[in-house]
């Protein structure tokens, strides 16, 4: 559920009409909705009430949008953060997440992002190869420290969905085997530098089929119970991020509740801390890209091209991921309204800066505004300056109140940002 609705004939963001703030904004604008954000975290934290499983660590996954505002609200939820940078890191900080709720994951971390890491106290640092635990240990004993580390398994399962977002397949490039992992799990435990505090996997992204991930998270148990039988001390289980969103008009993903339950039969009887890492489940329903109509194209061959003024830069997945993006005018279309197909394109020059062809939709002139709906997750937090356009600015409603959460920056801050080489 969310909280982006037709009332009085215009689509609504909580208790505030979109086109207040395409008038007040401008357009291209990314909107969120605090209390979607904030539903869809106590939905998945509530799922795991009641069965016997303890408090897990719901450390939402920074990439998915990483707006300080948007992490500040979960925040106060009360999530944790899934950081794969030194600067995920910084932002979950400043949004006032404590370290003690921070997970630090990525399979190419620096000797500075570690050494960072190590001095932010961050709760868990994943590693995901033998050069990076040898690279962590120097960095730990060269400090007096000892971080608490997981091994990140890849657990060689195939979670559907699109190749670009699997990551649990052993050709991918995360994680070790189960035979590495328990090998580097028994080298951590005897180096005082490092405190081995349990497992990790992350098999994929907007996974709509529990069956994969029962497979995988049976497998993570197989492997605590390996390890604890060798005397090694496992205290936490972190089995990722992954579960799908309903998108619209695609399979429909399992419930968190369905979730939980499946968690619960693989673990039950474990008692292990568990952790969770969602992060499209969180943002992606919380979130609508609002952009406006430059022309509508008619070919006199046939195709029908309805230009707007947001293109592949600012919102990738359609080009990168073929995703489906629901598109809807701000103004509520009359029932009878006549549908004809559109290729919806934007501005930017390549031929993949095409968000869909042949969609259906009621009639659209220039001027008219349309909403990407579930545009929350990997939108603004992958969004570029191709073609010299400005990153489009973020806006947070909460209520019938809103704020700007990213200013568009001007033309001049652009190029302010490119000094001359000094002989030029
Ligand atoms: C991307 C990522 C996530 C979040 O994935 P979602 O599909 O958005 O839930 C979680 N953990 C890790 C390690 C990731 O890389």
């Amino acid at each position: 559920m969310n909280h982006f609705d037709y009332r009085d004939g215009e689509l609504w963001c909580e208790g505030v009409a979109l086109s207040a703030i395409a008038k007040a904004v401008g357009t291209p604008v990314y909107v969120y909705s605090s209390a979607t954000l904030e539903r869809h975290f106590a939905v998945f934290r509530g799922a795991f009430e009641g069965l016997g499983l303890g408090e897990p660590l719901i450390a939402y996954a920074v990439k998915a949008n990483s707006n300080v505002s948007v992490l500040r609200t979960l925040g106060l939820a009360g999530a944790g953060a899934d950081t794969v940078s030194e600067g995920e890191i910084r932002r979950a900080l400043a949004a006032g997440i404590p370290a003690s709720r921070i997970v630090f994951s990525g399979v190419g971390k620096t000797a500075k992002e570690l050494a960072f890491a190590i001095e932010a106290g961050v709760s868990e640092i994943n590693i995901e190869s033998e050069p990076e635990l040898d690279l962590l240990s120097q960095i730990a004993a060269a400090k007096g420290a000892r971080p608490a580390i997981a091994i990140r398994v890849n657990p060689d399962v195939s979670a559907g969905g699109h190749a670009k977002i699997s990551t649990g397949k052993s050709e991918n490039k995360f994680g070790v085997s189960f035979a590495e992992a328990e090998r580097l799990y028994a080298k951590a435990s005897q180096n005082p530098a490092l405190r081995p505090l349990g497992i990790a996997c992350h098999i994929g992204s907007q996974i709509t089929d529990l069956t994969p991930m029962r497979e995988a998270f049976t497998k993570m148990r197989g492997l605590v119970e390996h390890l604890r039988g060798q005397g090694l001390v496992v205290e936490r289980l972190d089995l990722g991020g992954g579960l799908g969103v309903p998108y619209f008009n695609q399979p429909s993903p399992p419930e968190p509740k369905a979730f939980a339950q499946m968690v619960a039969e693989v673990v039950r009887g474990l008692d292990v801390q568990l952790a969770f890492e969602p992060g499209r489940l969180i943002a992606a329903n919380a979130g609508v890209l609002v952009s406006e109509v430059i022309h509508v194209h008619q070919r006199p061959e046939g195709r029908k091209f309805l230009v707007l003024d947001a293109g592949m830069n600012d919102l990738i997945r359609p080009a990168m991921y073929d995703a489906y993006h629901d598109i809807r005018p701000l103004k509520a279309p009359a029932a009878d309204a006549p549908l004809s197909a559109y290729d919806v394109v934007g501005p930017v020059c390549e031929t993949g800066d095409t968000f869909t062809r042949d969609r259906l939709l009621p009639p659209m002139a220039a001027g008219d505004l349309v909403a990407f709906l579930s545009a929350g997750a990997y939108g603004a937090a992958m969004s570029s300056q191709y073609n010299s356009r400005p990153l489009i600015p973020e806006v947070l409603v909460k209520g019938d109140a809103f704020a700007v959460i990213r200013p568009r920056p001007s033309m001049e801050d652009m190029l302010a940002a490119e000094p001359l080489a000094a002989w030029l």
